[in-house]
């Protein structure tokens, strides 16, 4: 585990300059006010005009998870990525057809937009299309910072019934402790936050500003509690289609080889995408501090940081494969072993695996920390296939 590790020293004391160049960038709202009355003027018509995407910008306020469809400004401000599905929302193979009315709250990348309505991604990998007024526009911005305010995350929680993922021996599944694990993510990165490095700690604060947009593949607002089938490419398109910061793939992992000292937590990173690697470095890195707080029996495989290829030498994993953002697939801890199972059932565990998540992104945000070399393609020829998606449905 060491050797894999910088030195902590150096890479806190990077983090608390950076802290505090992000500090200064979250309080704008003060320093200006302070400083001019022009620029009060400039923001009270900037707030006039933009409305709700300022304010949450200017106050740290959670970003709006969707908008009512038309109230987003095309041009410099967003444009819509994605929708959520309200009541009565139906969903048509073609552009004029006639649909079949799906749940609310299913949430799909935007492809495309003609004649009033928009072209989406269904949680099958089926194209469809949705009416603009049916719909929730989530709006992102056009272009990306280089800061947490600018920074747009999606967080897939792994799995979806009736795929459950691995099942512990006590029979709690991973489609529902990854869901919640992904549901503290989102929290975490909807407000400004401050970091204790040393404890690890996330606290309410101001040093770390709310991300520009923080979605999820499946949120727990959705139907069936958010447990339902998610194609490993509509994960991966929704990250496209936001034009991601970062994807990140929640799981927890089965069949270990051997016991540890400390927990086994791993990543899967893409061979074709260079900052995949770091991010799964980060999230290994800062996730494992987290869990190390913890008193388990842990179990653990041969390797930390592991890139999965075909025999055509490309990304085993669909979600990795079709991301043309930085994708990693994170597994926390063991959920087939009796005594990891246990804590994972647990919300200060669920809590810790996602306060390290978040650390990870702020760190893949704001340092050029590179935590974990990156690994050897590793050849995966599995004896079953991939899950077939023929039985997926769209829920109703
Ligand atoms: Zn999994």
């Amino acid at each position: 585990m060491g050797e894999h590790e910088t030195s902590a020293a150096t890479h806190y004391r990077a983090l608390f300059a950076l802290g505090h160049r992000s500090a200064v960038l979250c309080s704008p709202a003060v320093s200006l006010v302070l400083r001019s009355t022009r620029l009060v003027a400039v923001v009270v018509v900037a707030l006039v005009l933009f409305g709700g995407l300022f304010a949450w910008r200017l106050f740290g306020e959670p970003p709006p998870e969707a908008g009512p469809a038309g109230t987003f400004l095309p041009g410099d401000q967003g444009r819509v990525g994605y929708v959520v599905t309200r009541e009565g929302t139906t969903l048509s193979p073609e552009l004029e057809g006639t649909g079949d009315l799906i749940a609310a709250g299913l949430i799909f990348p935007v492809s495309a937009e003609a004649s009033g309505a928009f072209e989406v991604l269904d949680n099958c990998n089926r194209t469809g299309w949705v009416a603009v007024e049916d719909v929730d526009a989530g709006v992102v911005p056009t272009a990306k910072g280089e800061d947490m305010a600018g920074s747009v995350f999606v967080i897939d929680p792994g799995h979806g019934a009736p795929d459950l993922g691995a099942v512990g021996p006590g029979g709690l599944t991973e489609a529902k402790a990854n869901i919640d694990v992904s549901s503290r993510v989102i929290e975490l990165l909807s407000d400004s936050r401050d970091i204790d490095w040393v404890s690890g700690s996330v606290t309410r604060g101001t040093t770390y500003h709310a991300a520009a947009v923080a979605i999820s593949t499946r949120s727990a607002d959705g139907p069936n509690g958010g447990d339902y089938e998610l194609g490993l490419t509509f994960r991966a398109e929704l990250g496209n289609a936001v034009d991601a910061t970062a994807l990140v793939s929640i799981h927890h992992n089965t069949q270990p080889t051997h016991n540890t000292e400390g927990p086994g937590t791993s990543a899967f990173v893409s061979v074709d995408n260079e900052e995949s690697p770091r991010l799964g470095g980060l999230l290994v890195d800062e996730v494992r501090r987290s869990l190390s707080g913890f008193e388990a029996d842990w179990v653990g495989g041969n390797s930390s940081l592991v890139a999965r290829v075909d025999e055509n030498g490309e990304d085993y994993y669909s979600i990795l494969a079709g991301s043309d953002i930085p994708a990693a697939i994170i597994e926390g801890a063991y959920i087939s072993n009796p005594s990891e199972e246990e804590l994972i059932a647990t919300d200060p565990f669920r809590q810790a695996y996602a306060e390290g998540v978040y650390r990870a992104l702020v760190r893949f945000v704001l340092t050029d920390d590179y935590p974990i070399p990156q690994p050897e393609p590793e050849l995966f020829d599995p004896d079953a296939p991939p899950r077939s998606m023929d039985d997926c449905v769209t829920p109703r």
